[in-house]
């Protein structure tokens, strides 16, 4: 019998093959650690990375969790080692985050690892040094309480998956997702990411999610926010859930949580986006934090090498929870904020017709109207750019319904009456923003596009924005924009689109430019559409703007001249109208 050409692989083979399911990049062993930091029962969590031009170089996470006696920190690297379950019955219920025990093994086969730990209450802390999974080194060590992880040479000994590493910029690029996704699914806990000795976020950890998104992305971020609340009788949603910023579209700005477990999960992505219904535009993606509070049972965590997906037992449930949650929030924040403005907050008494007064309504604490030529200034030289050139009262180009102006909300709403007798609110940046978008596109490319400026400026670009900027300069020049190489990563800006920029500063010039590639990144048929976005952004009044009589009623009659659909371009509504039979319906006459 010739020999069987079937054999066993050797254990140094099998950790290989292991590790390749479980460390795919330097961004699988910060989840791995960072979750084991979780589940140690850690309040602070911080992760230092090196990289040079060659690659990331050294990966620290340092946790003030429990810690490790002598003996499991040896148990620890072994494969198949955990504390977390014990027999097959508990994988239906998992509450840690980490519960197959492969972790520290896979990355200690395929690095140079050192781990220090030491428990609270143990009077020295132990140090294990191991390369390419084998312990080179034990001992006693000082340490504060908790356990530091240094990985090092990733990928030392697995040409193959070196190989297959993309650019440095992008591996970090993973990192940071990685870390914003679980600092985010963990607001109690307070993450630090620090990499080559700067500190790139660091969120508080007091358990405000709002504190740690603004932590992470910034206070303009954190402004727009809508907040989810839990559905009676239906599975439990938290979050916030935001419309895209300017003309962001990027995907990758939806973090979902299962019980405070990162997932991906496409059926959920598009939960979410349902639940905007037809308020985001074709291709955009809003922006959503989330959490589904599910019962452990009603989770399968242990389907994917890296735990990044789960199976539920009822996936429509979970779908229809999402997307009713964000549903009606979103729904609700529109009653709130746009349809009843006064009405249920300050029942109409005596005065209360004045609400709806445009004498009244301009007046703000300190402001009053005979201020107006300064206050109204910059809103007037915004307003009369998209106004035709040559007529002052253009003849209407469609039939626009009689609309009377009655006044302003908050330097915010115009509010009018339509000559059927709606009441119509309209949301000033929007309508804007909607009437500089439309000109932009039926201007493209024409001379009035343009403002020159009187100096060029000078633009100094990193280089991938000056790569950008060349890629897009077709896109830039139909949007108005007249820019040259300037030699080095400079370019020199001639002209702007007419509008957005006050033409004596600098600064505008250089931040709308930037502004506009950064949203010029993506499909190339959607470039122009996306730069005329965010050039009609910054173009439009903004809300808190308080205008006079003469303005709103120009903005208004622009706004039926550019037609329907009154939406502006990041598909907010402009305009909001109740018939007779809402308002009846809002008083509760019928
Ligand atoms: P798992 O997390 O699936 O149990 P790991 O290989 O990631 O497997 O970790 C093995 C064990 O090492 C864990 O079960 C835990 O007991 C211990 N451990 C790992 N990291 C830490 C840490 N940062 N603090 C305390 N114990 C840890
Ligand atoms: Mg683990």
């Amino acid at each position: 019998m010739a020999d069987p050409i079937i054999h066993l692989l050797d254990e140094e083979t099998i950790s290989h093959i292991a590790a390749g399911e479980v460390v795919e990049r330097p961004a699988s062993v910060v989840k791995e650690l960072v979750e084991n930091a979780i589940d140690a029962g850690a309040s602070r969590i911080r992760l230092r990375v090196k990289s040079d031009g060659t690659g990331i170089r050294q990966i620290t996470v340092i946790d003030d969790g429990s810690g490790m006696s002598p003996e499991d920190a040896h148990l620890a690297f072994r494969q198949h080692a955990t504390s977390k379950i014990t027999t097959a019955g508990d994988l239906a219920g998992i509450s840690t985050l980490g519960f197959r025990g492969e972790a520290l093994a896979s990355i200690a086969a395929v690095s140079e690892v050192t781990l220090t730990t030491r428990r609270r209450d143990d009077l020295a802390g132990t140090r294990i040094t191991l390369s390419g999974g084998m312990i080179t080194s034990v001992s006693e060590c000082a340490a504060p309480p908790g356990t530091t992880i240094e990985v090092k040479s990733l990928f030392f000994n697995t040409p193959a998956r070196r190989k297959f590493l993309r650019t440095v910029s992008t591996e970090l690029a993973h990192v940071f997702d990685l870390m914003e996704r679980t600092a985010l699914s963990h607001p109690e806990l307070s993450f630090q990411l620090v990499h080559q000795e700067k500190e790139k976020f660091i969120t508080p950890g007091r358990g405000d999610l709002l504190e740690t998104i603004q932590g992470l992305f910034g206070a303009d971020r954190a402004r727009g926010l809508i907040p989810l609340a839990p559905l009676r009788g239906e599975i439990p949603v938290v979050g916030y859930v935001a419309y895209p910023l300017g003309s962001r579209t990027n995907r990758n700005q939806i973090y979902i949580s299962v019980n405070g477990r990162q997932i991906t999960s496409a059926s959920l992505v598009r939960a979410i986006r349902d639940g905007f219904g037809t308020s985001l535009a074709k291709g955009e993606y809003p922006f959503a934090v989330i959490d589904c509070r599910i019962n452990p049972e009603d989770v399968d965590v242990n389907v994917h090498p890296t735990k990044r997906e789960v199976r539920f037992s009822s996936d429509r449930q979970v779908v229809d929870a999402v997307r009713t949650t964000v549903w009606s929030a979103l729904t609700e924040k529109s009653e709130k904020e746009v349809k009843i403005p006064h009405a249920t907050q300050r029942p109409l008494s005596g005065h209360g017709e004045a609400v709806l007064d445009s004498s009244v309504s301009h007046r703000k604490p300190g402001l009053s109207v005979s201020e107006g030529a300064a206050t109204y200034g910059r809103s007037d030289q915004q307003l009369r750019v998209t106004e035709p050139a040559g007529s002052p009262t253009p003849a209407p180009l469609v039939s626009s319904p009689a609309l009377r102006v009655l006044g302003q909300v908050n330097g915010t709403y115009i509010i009018a009456i339509s000559d059927e007798g709606e009441l119509v609110i309209i949301d000033q940046h929007a309508a804007h923003e909607k009437i500089v978008f439309d000109l932009l596109q039926t201007r493209e490319g024409d001379s009035s596009a343009s403002q020159q400026l009187l100096v060029p400026v000078k633009v100094s670009l990193s280089r991938k924005d000056a790569a950008l900027v060349m890629d897009a300069i077709l896109d830039l020049r139909s949007a108005g924009f007249v820019i040259e190489e300037f030699g080095g990563d400079s370019v020199a800006v001639q002209a702007v689109p007419a509008g957005p920029v006050k033409l004596d500063d600098p600064a505008e010039v250089t931040s709308l430019l930037l502004e506009v590639i950064e949203g010029i990144r993506g499909p190339v048929g959607e470039r122009r559409m996306r730069a005329f976005k965010t050039i009609a952004c910054r173009a439009a009044i903004k809300g808190n703007a308080y205008l006079s009589q003469e303005q709103m009623e120009r903005l208004v009659q622009q706004l039926f001249l550019a037609g329907p659909p009154y939406t502006c371009p990041h598909g907010r509504p402009a305009i909001v109208r109740f018939g007779s039979a809402d308002l009846e319906h809002l008083f509760k006459r019928r």
